[in-house]
């Protein structure tokens, strides 16, 4: 049996066996239906200028566009990623934010905030920790977008960088427990008026576990538009957009479209 025969009779069994006992894995959704749920507000928290353009814009475009109000955080402003040593990193850091800001745009986001840590050097500390529950209490979104932090090494055979392993674990470690937790940092709640706030979703992306595929046929050519827009970190356009297209039309197939970008989605409602 070719091997996507087989996945198949085997997620439908699970299915099956989910059904006759009224029971969810904790967490993990079999499905190869296109994904089709949409946050009424996103937070988008990413390592790095270009991370969130890479996975999901295709996603948050598709999304704003249908009435989603979309916020990006950006723990670092890319300011150790250039080629000579010498580069001034202050001067780099405006470049790149303004690249960032400039692409967020293009996709439709109200706002993007810089956390302005050290790229390169990021730690999910609980400082950070701090800064995004703030962020999270203020703009109180349904679901929170971020890198899965628990891939290493990515099935494809890329190096995860520490950066968005870090960023994508401040982003989880924020959501559950901090975030809904009055407790945590209880400062926020006593002396800033930022009540505990219950993320509905989480959607992990560059995963190795994905469960949702999101239709991005109709966002592509916005996605690859606001990735142009990063033109200090683009060395070689045309085979970047060459590869990016390959894994949408890869996460495509799962779901019978042309293009698509794949998540694992935690609910945690
Ligand atoms: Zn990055």
């Amino acid at each position: 049996m070719p091997r996507r025969e087989a996945y198949t009779a085997v997620t439908h069994a699970q299915h099956d066996f989910n059904r006759r006992y009224d029971y969810e894995l904790p967490g993990v959704e079999m499905s190869e239906e296109a994904h089709t749920d949409r946050p009424g507000r996103v937070l988008v928290i990413v390592a790095h200028p270009d991370d969130a353009d890479f996975g999901v814009a295709g996603t948050i475009a598709r999304w704003v566009r249908a009435g989603t109000v979309a916020r990006m955080v950006c723990c670092t402003s890319g300011d150790a990623g250039a080629d000579d040593a010498a580069t001034d990193p202050l001067e780099l850091a405006r470049t790149r934010e303004a690249e960032q800001r400039t692409a967020a745009a293009v996709i439709g986001y109200e706002s993007v905030d810089f956390l302005h840590r050290p790229d390169g050097a990021l730690e999910n500390d609980l400082a950070l920790r701090e800064q995004l529950v703030r962020i999270i209490r203020q703009f109180r979104p349904d679901a929170v977008v971020a890198m899965d932090p628990t891939i290493v090494i990515h099935e494809e055979g890329f190096i995860q960088h520490v950066d968005h392993r870090n960023a994508g674990m401040a982003a989880v470690d924020a959501v559950y427990p901090a975030a809904r937790n009055a407790m945590a940092f209880p400062h926020l709640a006593l002396d800033e008026g930022l009540e505990p706030c219950n993320v509905d979703v989480l959607y992990l992306y560059f995963t190795d576990r994905a469960n949702a595929w999101v239709d991005i046929t109709d966002t592509i050519e916005v996605k690859l538009r606001a990735l142009r827009e990063h033109a200090s970190q683009l060395r070689k356009p045309d085979e970047l957009e060459h590869m990016l297209r390959e894994w949408a039309r890869k996460d495509g197939e799962r779901i019978g479209t042309q293009a698509a970008e794949s998540f694992r989605r935690i609910s945690l409602r």
